[in-house]
């Protein structure tokens, strides 16, 4: 369903982050990213999404047979791409259920597809909450003010599971998290997998892969995938670090 061919990025400036980058993701699977801090993981998210900072200058993305890159974020968001940011912004003065309304039913709209009427939004983000291990109360508090780490990664949950969106790309949403909340991200991902959705998780820790099952596992280093594997490569870089696969051997 995505298909990453030959990708170049770089920034504004004309630094070049990310180069003949290929990634295939075929439907129902899972995708773990990892490697090195500055390898481009996020960059490569980042440009999934449609993030603006990043050039494309060769190369091509393909979502479900369309040229993702022609897309702005918008559309890429109602085509079904979703992507947990690493640092999520606040929204002062909007609550966490209108705002999950809003996307919802803007998505919705887009695809032409009915709205979702507020009360049965309010039962399903209030399920989603139960699934993510926060109270109800949680959706009335304003987006991201004053939410704690574990707790913007939670409401980000909250996100994923009421979009149900296509491609899911996860950007480090397990880094910060003690063992509960790691678990519940894990469970909340192993729910969501299914045939007909494809999950690419950035992660610095094998840990995530005890509670998720991963088809593939990459190894970014300096803007490219150097290795590919299954989970076995994600125990083995957490026992030996990456310096062996940085020396090619
Ligand atoms: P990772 O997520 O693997 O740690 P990133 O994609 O965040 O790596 O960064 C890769 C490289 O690109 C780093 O050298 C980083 O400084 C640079 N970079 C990423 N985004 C930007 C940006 N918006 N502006 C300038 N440099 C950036
Ligand atoms: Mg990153």
């Amino acid at each position: 369903m995505l298909k990453i061919k030959n990708l170049e990025v770089s920034i504004k400036e004309g630094k070049k982050i990310i180069q003949n980058l290929d990634l295939y993701v075929k439907s129902g699977e899972t995708h773990t990213i990892m490697g090195p801090n500055g390898s481009g993981k996020s960059t490569l998210s980042n440009v999934i999404a449609g993030h603006s900072d990043y050039i494309v200058d060769g190369g091509e993305i393909e979502f479900l047979g369309e040229d993702l890159l022609a897309l702005a974020p918008e559309e890429r968001a109602i085509k079904g791409v979703f992507l947990s940011f690493q640092y999520p912004v606040g929204l002062p003065g909007v609550s966490t259920i209108s705002f999950l309304q809003a996307v919802v039913n803007e998505q919705r709209k887009k695809r032409s597809e009915p709205l979702v009427e507020a009360i049965d939004l309010i039962q399903m983000a209030e399920e989603a909450c139960e699934m993510v291990g926060l109270p109800k109360s949680f959706l009335h508090r304003p987006l991201n003010k004053g939410f704690s780490g574990g707790e913007k990664k939670r409401a980000e949950l909250i996100q994923l599971i009421l979009l149900q969106p296509k491609i899911v790309v996860l950007d480090e949403t397990d880094s910060g998290l003690d063992i509960d909340a790691l678990r519940v991200v894990g469970n909340v991902i192993t729910e969501m997998q299914n045939s007909s959705r494809g999950m690419v998780i950035v992660t610095h820790y094998n840990r995530l892969l005890e509670h998720v099952k991963t088809d593939y596992v990459h190894v970014m280093s300096a803007g490219k995938i150097i290795k590919s594997g299954d989970a076995s490569l994600a125990k083995q870089l957490e026992k030996e670090g990456y310096s062996w696969v940085k020396d090619g051997k």
